[in-house]
């Protein structure tokens, strides 16, 4: 047990905080990291310690905890003005001229944009949309969702019933109508001697199959994230996206792409879509829509969804639908100065040039024994502990396996998130070569010392 001065930061957040996806056993023993500021991709706690943060925060603050330009963007526009609303026929110029940007840098040839404070919220507003919109075209039973097993969207209560983890059982999620389908992991769900192509091909036909046994018009979408982030990194088996759209657009039923984490360059592409060559419907953003700097979502409607949306709202004159801080001003005047980071200032291009090396110095780490799978692309990245490679075996729960690695590594100053057995590293795109290394080195020494203890 740690026993931190009464007055401590550790102490009084202990007694005032309700600590939410934490592993308490853990923060009961080693108390909270209080954190107060942030350089580059470091963050610094209230004892002065240093930690390289390899997770960007939440995946999100990809320019690092100091970005000058950034907090200058913020800081104007609270001098300008601070703070509005988009409702009543009224919003800021900063709304309308981050939804211009927004589409342009979409891949719809044209499109709309709806703001929410979240990816879990604009994951909400998605599905109340299609609802909405499908009601309004005389099909109001069109309402289920397909997703996949693993697949994270958000934690309200319609997007936590979108994501695909069983710790949902708690609130007594999902709500009915949420399906979740096969999480597309070939190296643990492919079947022995079922090849990658053949595995794709099974998922798309469940994924008929499903549609078929629920009925195409019982269902207002499926949605996807391009790589799973918090499922464990899990990139699509080869020509995944191309065979599940084929069967959906056979049905007529949109593909979504939450591009929470993987948008605005975590692939190496302004989006996952692009990386992996296939045209969603409609786009879910976050995180970097902001590089973490602010809290907003937005639902980047395609055209076909868009028009239908637009026909709807003029038949029944008004979607009643809109969160306060709803394109609010601060946020979308950050959002514009973020995408021009990550666009012109050459965030994005670092992410392509600095991917083979993270891959290669992760290549080598994962050569251990108790590594099974390495896997990834761009600046997201996991390696799967196992008990046995062979057999792929994982380590038994008891022994925490990834949690041990995490905390070890927070111990020598690096930040990293345990997912099931795995570890995650998913750091800021302003990464040098030096700090590449730096996280190498901690990792590896972490990942030794923790399999030299359960071994
Ligand atoms: N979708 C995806 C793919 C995410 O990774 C997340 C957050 N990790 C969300 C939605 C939810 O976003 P938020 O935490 O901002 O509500």
């Amino acid at each position: 047990m740690n026993d931190h001065a009464p007055n401590s930061w550790e102490a009084r957040a202990a007694q005032y905080a309700l600590y939410g996806f934490t592993d308490l056993p853990s923060v009961r023993d080693r108390g909270t990291v209080v954190v107060t500021h942030g350089e580059g991709p470091y963050i610094f706690d209230t004892n002065g310690k240093k930690y390289l943060d390899s997770n960007s925060g939440l995946w999100n603050m990809v320019a690092g905890f100091d970005h000058k330009g950034l907090a200058e963007a913020a800081k104007a526009q609270y001098d300008r003005f601070p703070g509005y609303h988009a409702f009543f026929g009224r919003m800021s110029d900063q709304t309308v001229a981050l939804s211009e940007t927004l589409v342009n840098v979409s891949p719809f040839p044209r499109g709309k944009v709806f703001y929410t404070n979240s990816g879990s919220e604009a994951n909400d507003t998605l599905v109340k949309m299609l609802w909405f919109l499908n009601r309004a075209e005389g099909r109001p039973q069109a309402t289920k969702i397909l997703t996949r097993k693993n697949g994270y969207h958000g934690v309200t209560a319609v997007s936590a019933s979108m994501t695909g983890k069983p710790y949902n059982e708690v609130f007594g999620l999902p709500l009915d109508g949420f399906l979740h389908l096969t999480c597309p992991h070939y190296w643990r769900e492919g079947r022995d001697g079922e090849s990658e192509a053949e595995f794709t091909a099974r998922l798309a036909a469940e994924l008929d199959g499903v549609i078929d046994r629920e009925g195409a018009d019982t269902i207002a979408g499926f949605v996807a994230e391009p790589v799973m982030g918090a499922g464990g990194v899990i990139p699509p088996p080869e020509g995944y996206f191309q065979a599940v759209q084929a069967v959906l657009r056979r049905h007529g039923i949109p593909l979504i792409s939450d591009e929470v984490i993987c948008g605005f360059g975590r692939t190496g592409e302004i989006w996952g879509a692009l990386t992996y060559d296939f045209m969603p419907d409609a786009i879910i953003s976050s995180k970097n829509l902001t590089a973490g700097y602010f809290p907003m979502g937005a639902v980047i409607l395609g055209p076909d969804l868009s028009d239908r949306m637009q026909a709807a709202i003029d038949e029944i004159e008004e979607f009643p639908h809109g969160f306060t801080a709803s394109g609010h001003p601060v946020g979308c005047a950050v959002a514009l100065k973020a995408i021009d980071v990550i666009l012109n200032e050459g965030l994005m291009d670092r992410v392509r040039e600095g991917a083979p090396r993270m891959q290669a110095g992760l290549s080598e780490i994962a050569g251990h024994p108790n590594i099974g799978e390495l896997r990834g692309i761009g600046y997201m990245w996991a390696l799967e502990a196992v008990r046995d490679r062979d057999t792929k075996t994982p380590f038994e729960a008891a022994l925490s396996v990834s949690e041990r690695i995490a905390n070890t590594c927070t111990d020598h100053g690096l930040i990293c998130r345990p997912l099931g057995q795995s570890v995650v590293l998913c750091p800021p795109f302003i990464l040098t070569d030096a700090q590449m290394d730096e996280m190498f080195g901690k990792l590896d020494a972490a990942l030794k010392q923790v399999f030299s203890e359960v071994a």
